[in-house]
């Protein structure tokens, strides 16, 4: 019964659970800071046992080294370039702004809708320039080596959505925030889509066995983004979408084969021979040793 509730249940309860959850706090005046760590928290430990116990390919488990990796960039990669980017924003650039000409950004922004509805109009402005960021970092030869790393991965499991370069973090997140700032978003709504984004990529990367119907032509489900992970360069270079996959869908990159098994067979991560150095400054440095780690000069670039 519980495994059945993991298969179809657990990511559509997790996002609405999740949503639901940060306006209650947000409502009860938490500190937003607060509210996106707490369910950040929350949902790494859950995936992370439920994985280990429910777990769909144990071919996919991780090893120590990635693990320790792994967190090291839930801290340093992520977590502080975007505390750090998030205040040096609102409290120098913004203000500066603001003494120079007087003006915070535009009033576009519909600010009276419900907050659900507010948070609708965030996902789908943030995600077609995720889609669009996320497909250039794939397709253009020197921002790939930056993007490869969130790829290196020959094994699957949730703290893999996490393991993404801080140049990359910093790219992503200024373009966001910047973006909402201008079309006058509020940072409630900022928050509230950082829960919905963080909560999706935690799940969408856990090794748990997951399927979906229609929900797959509206939602980048897991079952759509392990595709994503393919080895096969023509299956990993579809299905782009952060939370939502109809930009997938409307520009004919959404993918869903129906065998699984071809998955598990070709495998995930970068192409075979690529001189991987899984610790965290092995990681680091990646995109900048990028052609020497290529398993020869015909591989060099994706
Ligand atoms: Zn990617």
């Amino acid at each position: 019964m519980f495994q059945q509730f993991l298969k179809y249940g657990f990511y559509p309860c997790s996002l609405v659970g999740s949503v639901a959850a940060a306006i209650f706090m947000i409502k009860s005046g938490v500190p937003l800071l607060v509210v996106v760590s707490c369910m950040s928290l929350f949902f790494i430990v859950t995936c992370f046992s439920l994985e280990l116990i429910y777990t769909e390919n144990p071919e996919w488990r991780f090893d120590n080294q990635e693990f320790r990796s792994d967190i090291l960039h839930a801290i340093f990669s992520n977590t502080i370039p975007t505390e750090v980017f998030r205040i040096l924003f609102y409290g120098v650039i913004i203000s500066l702004a603001t003494k120079l000409d007087g003006v915070v950004g535009f009033t576009l922004w519909p600010h009276k809708w419900p907050m659900l509805l507010e948070l609708l109009l965030a996902v789908l402005v943030i995600e077609f320039m995720s889609y669009w960021i996320h497909r250039l970092l794939h397709t253009v030869s020197f921002l790939w080596p930056i993007h490869a790393l969130h790829h290196c991965s020959r094994n699957y499991y949730c703290l893999i959505g996490l393991r993404k370069h801080p140049v990359q973090v910093l790219i992503t997140y200024g373009i966001r925030l910047t973006v909402l700032w201008l079309i006058g978003a509020p940072k409630e709504i900022m928050a509230l889509y950082t829960v919905l984004a963080s909560t999706n990529s935690m799940i969408q990367h856990t090794n748990i066995p997951m399927k979906f119907g229609f929900p797959s032509w509206i939602f980048a489900t897991p079952e759509i983004h392990r595709w994503h992970h393919s080895k096969v360069i023509n299956e990993s270079n579809n299905n782009y979408g952060d939370i939502l996959v109809i930009y997938d869908v409307l520009f004919g990159s959404r993918i869903l084969p129906d065998n699984m098994s071809k998955l598990y067979h070709n495998g995930m991560g970068l192409p075979d021979g690529t001189k991987v150095d899984n610790s965290y400054w092995g990681h680091l440095k990646m995109p900048f040793v990028w052609k020497s780690i290529q398993p020869d000069s015909n591989q060099a670039n994706k």
